[in-house]
């Protein structure tokens, strides 16, 4: 909803005061990082499509509700046993609406009294309690419902989150109402395809399910027991991977690029680790671009350019990633505890290209951990090593004051070469 903030606002008007939106999303950084949970549970992705509809100060909490009861039940044609809603602990006018248009009893609307229920993009901006409608996959399936301790199952799972926009925070303190009311949804389609398919697991829906078996016949190894699990991130990962590069980003060392790498070197692990001795990734390229080059051209435009990329990449870290896995078998077999010791985890990042959180996921399974705090000295230490050499090359203060920015803001990442590239020779 980034694009509508100032509409909220009302700093900004547009000539429509509704819309509906199918967005891309990725999940992979920041507030919102799903790339621990892809290919454990049934319901993330690191990348997925977000449907929504909007209201600018038009309709509000009774007709939103209405709306998306109307399609849930009647469209859809979804039983109604199965939806469960939750309000925030505070929004009675939202329950009262529940109650009136889906009839739905007080144990399907359940109260919740924390930051789930209530909506912000940040410490400052539009904000606003939320509604949040699940789907029972039924008692053959794990999890509790919203605000039991069992909630992370995967029993009940979260199809559509509806933000009710009613406040602007101005500052810590100061909480005011925004002079127009608006509506901000998102429903994940991967998570309504599932229901709609009447499957559980959003890995198991079409566009997956083709994404796997497709793999299947190049790698020859059965989508069964672990090989499974690293099929799921493998098709994850590649959506993520073809859509960041379709748009421009390139797997680099820093910011949004980094966050490609990640994403990439995770899977041509997986790809590893069933076997695959030859680039594999890019030769699963084109049978996303059949599911989803109509909906999505700039997949089919850019498709030469990502598979290039694409295996590149993995040309590239093929090299290192077995030197990298045989030095930690070794230091994991001379463990005396479940720790491994942050100059290890330093290492295969430094020499051997092994994102931090590439080298947690490899040993999530073995039940370590690392160090992250020795980790971390080792890259500060790595950080001032090169602010030595570089004051040391030129003592200007003009130095001094872009390390100082640099500290204080984190990198930023040149991206006019790649754009430039994209408009001028791919496009
Ligand atoms: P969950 O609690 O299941 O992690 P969420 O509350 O973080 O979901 P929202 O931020 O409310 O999700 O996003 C709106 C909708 O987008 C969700 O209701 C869900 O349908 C979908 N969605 C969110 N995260 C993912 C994801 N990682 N993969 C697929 N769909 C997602
Ligand atoms: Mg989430
Ligand atoms: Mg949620
Ligand atoms: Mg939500």
């Amino acid at each position: 909803m980034v694009q509508f903030k100032n509409v909220f606002t009302g700093q900004e008007t547009r000539n429509y005061n509704r819309a509906t939106t199918s967005q891309k999303s990725l999940r992979a950084g920041g507030k919102h990082n799903d790339l621990e949970n892809v290919g454990y549970t049934a319901r993330h992705h690191t990348f997925f499509e977000m449907l929504g509809n909007f209201s600018f100060g038009d309709y509000f909490k009774e007709e939103a509700i209405y709306h998306a009861w109307n399609l849930l039940i009647k469209e859809f044609a979804i039983a109604k046993e199965k939806l469960y809603v939750t309000v925030y602990y505070t929004d009675e006018e939202a329950a009262s609406y529940w109650k009136k248009i889906a009839n739905l009893s007080d144990s399907r609307i359940i109260r919740i009294n924390n930051n789930d229920n209530f909506w912000s993009m940040g410490d400052t901006g539009p904000c606003g309690p939320c509604s949040e409608v699940f789907y029972d996959h039924g008692d053959k399936i794990p999890g509790g419902l919203p605000g039991t301790k069992e909630q992370d199952g995967d029993r009940f799972i979260e199809i559509w989150n509806m933000v009710f926009m009613q406040f602007e925070q101005l500052d810590a303190n100061t909480r005011i109402e925004l002079p127009k009311k608006s509506i901000d949804t998102g429903m994940g389609l991967e998570r309504i395809s599932a229901v709609l398919q009447n499957i559980h697991d959003n890995y198991e829906t079409d566009l997956f399910k083709e994404i796997i078996a497709h793999t299947e016949n190049i790698v020859k190894v059965k989508a069964e027991g672990n090989a499974k699990f690293s099929y799921r991130v493998i098709a994850d990962h590649l959506r993520a991977s073809a859509f960041l590069i379709s748009d421009g980003i390139m797997p680099s060392n820093e910011g949004r690029g980094y966050v490609l790498r990640r994403i990439m070197r995770r899977s041509i692990r997986h790809a590893n680790l069933l076997g695959s001795t030859e680039p594999l990734m890019y030769k699963l390229l084109p049978k996303l671009v059949d599911l989803m080059g109509s909906a999505y051209p700039e997949l089919k435009r850019t498709e030469d350019f990502i598979s290039n990329i694409l295996e590149q990449e993995e040309l590239r870290f093929k090299v290192t990633l077995e030197r990298g896995l045989k030095l930690l078998d070794e230091e994991v077999a001379n463990l005396n505890d479940l720790v491994l010791p942050g100059e290890v985890a330093f290492k295969l990042y430094d020499t051997y290209g092994f994102p931090i959180d590439l080298t947690e996921d490899i040993l999530k399974s073995k039940q370590i951990s690392i160090n992250l705090e020795a980790f971390n000295n080792k890259m500060q230490e790595q950080r001032e090593r090169a602010r030595r050499s570089w004051i040391g090359s030129n003592e200007s203060k003009t130095d001094q004051i872009w390390f100082d920015i640099r500290e204080g803001f984190g990198n930023t990442e040149f991206l006019g070469y790649s754009l430039n590239e994209l408009e001028g020779k791919i496009v």
